[in-house]
């Protein structure tokens, strides 16, 4: 009888012991999930995730030289590669490792209430022919970014937005950054995106369209020389836009997605609430080749009409 409750107790604690250890491996998983999403190395993850599974096919099928180059590639070239591009995602992760996401969890509502000021903001400042950049944050976070600039933590409005970006002030510089209806931080530097075919494109617009490749904010710019509004995502450049146009694009950039817990692994680039783009390349045209009320308009992906000026 007592080595049968021996017995039962070491059982019971194997069993506990196993629950907590898959739960812990699946919290921490969940939790690197959540660090990357919504940046380039969920695609890297991906394509790891293709190499394993080609690795495990080959073996399966007896392929011994597929097998032996995918597996001295998995073993070797991986760690010093995975390093070398999450880079960025390490240094953020053990920067924050404990903290709650900088600027709390994407408040979806907040953020459709903000675009109403973003966008009205964005129409005063290009009609007064006000240069602006003001970046909305969706899933990844920008805290790096908003890092380089002066935080403000401040409830968003439109007059708020304006009076950073007006001429000669402190903050009127670099780009704004917006996370939910907070103004977060001002003045902040954005990655450029330098491309030879994107010669004509001034450092503002260069700066929109390299922040849109890196993550999934998009950027609003206003034009302070053509007094032009411009929407860069998935590392398109969308101009000229009118108001209504600026404020669909985003409304389907925040609208709520279609299923829950798909969102996680939704292609940046390309996310699935923007029309897939028409043969021109609208990124760097000349403005002067793509009026707004004519720009080519792809049929929307939902029910959302498709903006006016839509260039993709
Ligand atoms: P515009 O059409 O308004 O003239 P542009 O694309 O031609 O814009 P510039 O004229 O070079 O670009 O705009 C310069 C301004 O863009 C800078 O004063 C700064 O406010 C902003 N800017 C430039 N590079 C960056 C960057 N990397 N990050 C954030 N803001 C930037
Ligand atoms: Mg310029």
């Amino acid at each position: 009888m007592e080595l049968w409750q021996t017995l039962h107790g070491q059982a019971v604690s194997q069993v506990a012991a196993a629950v907590a250890d898959v739960l812990l491996v699946a919290y921490a998983i969940y939790r690197v999930l959540l660090l990357i999403r919504g940046t380039r190395a969920v695609s890297v993850l991906a394509g790891l995730f293709l190499l394993v599974a080609v690795d495990l096919v080959a073996r399966l099928l007896g392929l011994s030289t597929l097998d032996w180059l995918v597996g001295s590639f998995l073993t070797y070239g991986l760690a010093f590669g995975l390093v070398v591009v999450f880079q960025d995602e390490i240094r953020r992760g053990l920067a924050r490792l404990g903290n709650n996401r900088l600027f709390g969890r994407l408040d979806r509502a907040a953020g459709m209430d903000a675009i109403d000021d973003v966008v009205r903001a964005a129409e005063a400042m290009a009609a007064r022919r006000i240069g602006a950049l003001i970046v909305l944050e969706r899933t990844a976070d920008l805290a790096d970014y908003a890092d380089t600039g002066v935080r403000i933590d401040a409830r968003l409005s439109r007059e708020l937005l304006e009076s950073v970006f007006q001429p000669g002030g402190t903050l009127h510089d670099g780009a704004a950054i917006v996370a939910g209806n907070r103004l977060v931080a001002a003045r902040c530097i954005l990655p450029s995106a330098w491309r030879p075919s994107e010669r004509q494109l001034g450092t503002r617009h260069l700066a929109a369209l390299g922040l849109s490749e890196e993550v999934d904010a998009p950027a609003v710019v206003v034009s302070e020389e053509r007094g032009e509004m411009a929407l860069a995502v998935g590392g398109r450049l969308h101009r000229p836009l009118d108001g209504t146009s600026l404020r669909r694009f985003l409304h389907r950039l925040f609208a709520p997605p279609p299923r829950a817990g798909t969102s996680f692994w939704r292609p940046r680039k390309r996310p699935a609430s923007i029309p897939p783009e028409p043969a021109p390349s609208p990124a760097g045209a000349p403005a002067a080749s793509a009026p707004a009320p004519a720009a080519s308009v792809p049929a929307p992906a939902a029910s959302v009409p498709a903006p006016a000026a839509s260039v993709q």
